[in-house]
């Protein structure tokens, strides 16, 4: 009976059928074009002849194919696609929309972030985005009917096709050399925005590694650590550590910003360090950093935890310290110390789905100021300014600047209504560092204190079209690797140090290498990890040759 005879409702729906090599190509294709939009605009700005840059896409394109081709085989294809088409998908919405560069470092920053953190980037037009560069292809790829050929002939077809792709570009390769090469050094971002080849390389770089980092056991630091010397008083020294997060040094009034964003320790006797350098870009990398003696040059993911931390230090020489955490983690500082969440306690108070306001950490020094009995060091790490809803990290007192973009879809808000949003966090934090430095000083009466504020890495807010941070440092704009740096010492502590001397050094540059080294100096610890040239109170001590 000839189909012709069948009713036509009950006439099935046809799957299309496509040969394996042509999805292949067809699919590779598809990632090339249609979600590698940064890649191709950095190419078009990098490159300066257009042939080259056509030659080397072209090379690049054959060599992916050849790569699906290769990987052609049944009841492979069809999930490979599909888990391509998503990652790129993903890859896509940060590097096109944020300019994200998805290395092992952001990587491990979203692998450590807390689920209602990265709750806020996804939206309705992320989900859109997921659902037309992802979903759509996948629907596609799984409903065609894969035709492959049997086995011998199969070897014999992908073998010439792959053979043929290799040829091309091999040639295409030769004949750009020069370009390539050229572009390439000078301009390291642009293989990685490949996507979705780097995104997926870099992800399981980060899983074999996070596999290796599990035997690593942290080597003591500082063991002859001791305090050198008794206050004048006889009082205990304090220092609280503010770790703050995301504030750039660019929008703080104290650094020359147009907007008074730092109206509060502005009026307090403070030591604005104005040109001071991050270690890195994403909390991950700058807080393990921060606390450790490594110094940029040195410290890598590895070698911070191959050794114990400033905090450690600080036990060997009898010092209490704490870590108050309202972000998310101490990244391994605090693993050998007292450590309180402020977001899993949750308080109804400050805190909205495990969200805190910093305040909430405030509310509670007071007693602790009030139970210290011996020197003491409290870590203080911030929610701060952490986007991209900046619109929640401060209560409504402090929306100084409107109108706010209060949304975490930047894209739906203009520039100024971001820096306005942004601008008011740094509005709060200057509102919680001046009340940690009050706090301090009702306690003056019993205790010797001083307070250091480092932000942890900066922020971009749209700046040559880059949002948030995370940026391989070596192309990361200033914007994220300028942050702001504050010390308040009390009256005792202050009267130890030449003053005219410290406002002379803050001119200077400072970084985050030297935090380890001033901490150390303030509590006045002797031991042979300790290098004065990286205390930025050093050459000011009282006594101390300049
Ligand atoms: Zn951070």
């Amino acid at each position: 009976m000839s189909t012709d005879s069948l009713p036509q409702t009950a006439r099935p729906l046809a799957r299309p059928r496509i040969g394996s090599i042509t999805l292949a190509i067809v699919g590779a294709l598809y990632l090339i074009a249609f979600t590698n939009r940064t890649f191709w605009s950095r190419g078009l700005a990098y490159f300066d002849s257009r042939l080259a840059l056509a030659a080397f896409g072209l090379g690049l394109t054959c060599l992916f194919c050849a790569l699906t081709v290769t990987l052609s085989v049944k009841y492979v294809l069809k999930p490979l696609f599909v888990f391509l088409f998503f990652s790129a998908a993903a890859g896509s919405w940060f590097m096109d929309g944020f300019g994200t560069i998805i290395d092992v470092d952001m990587i491990r920053n979203a692998a450590q972030t807390t689920t209602s953190e990265a709750g806020h980037l996804v939206t309705p037009a992320f989900l859109l985005h997921m659902a037309i560069f992802g979903l759509v292809p996948s629907l596609l790829v799984c409903w065609v009917r894969i035709e492959h050929r049997r086995f011998y002939s199969k070897l014999r077809w992908n073998l010439l096709t792959i053979s043929l792709l290799l040829l091309v570009a091999l040639a295409c390769g030769i004949s750009a050399a020069r370009s390539v090469a050229a572009v390439t050094r000078l301009h390291k971002d642009m293989m990685l925005t490949l996507n979705p080849i780097l995104p997926i390389g870099n992800a399981v770089a980060f899983a074999l590694a996070s596999e290796a980092d599990k035997n690593i056991v942290a080597r003591p630091l500082g063991t002859d650590a001791h305090v050198a010397a008794r206050t004048p008083s006889g009082k205990p020294r304090v220092l609280v550590i503010v770790t703050g997060e995301t504030a750039r040094a660019e929008n703080f009034s104290l650094g020359g910003y147009g907007r008074q964003t730092n109206p509060e320790l502005s009026q307090l006797d403070i030591t604005y360090f104005s040109d001071t350098s991050s270690c890195g870009t994403a909390t991950a990398v700058s807080v393990p950093c921060m606390f450790s003696n490594l110094t940029r040059g040195g410290y890598s993911h590895r070698a911070g935890l191959a050794s114990e931390n400033l905090l450690d230090v600080f036990g060997h020489a009898g010092i209490r310290t704490e870590w108050w955490d309202n972000n998310t983690g101490s990244k391994g500082v605090a693993n050998r110390t007292v450590y309180k969440s402020f977001s899993d306690a949750n308080d109804p108070r400050y805190c909205k789905d495990h969200e805190c306001l910093d305040e909430g950490m405030v509310a509670q020094l007071d007693d602790w100021l009030a139970g210290v009995k011996g020197d003491s060091v409290l870590v203080v790490h911030q929610l701060g300014s952490h986007g991209p809803a900046y619109y929640q990290r401060y209560p409504a007192e402090f929306a100084h600047f409107t109108p706010e973009c209060r949304t975490a879809e930047l894209g739906n808000c203009s520039q100024e209504d971001i820096v306005n949003a942004y601008d008011n966090t740094l509005l709060y934090t200057d509102h919680i560092l001046a009340s940690i430095i009050n706090a301090l000083k009702a306690h003056q009466d019993r205790v010797v204190p001083a307070m250091i504020y480092m932000s942890d890495h900066g922020e971009s807010l749209g700046e040559h079209g880059l949002y948030l941070h995370g940026a391989p440092y070596i192309v990361a704009p200033s914007q994220q690797t300028h942050v702001p740096f504050v010390l308040w010492q009390g009256s005792e502590m202050k009267a130890l140090a030449d003053q005219d001397c410290l406002s002379l050094r803050a001119s200077k540059p400072a970084s985050h290498d030297d935090l380890f080294h001033t901490a150390l100096g303030l509590m006045a610890i002797q031991t042979s990890v300790y290098e004065p040239k990286l205390d930025v109170l050093a050459g000011c001590r009282r006594g101390a040759a300049s």
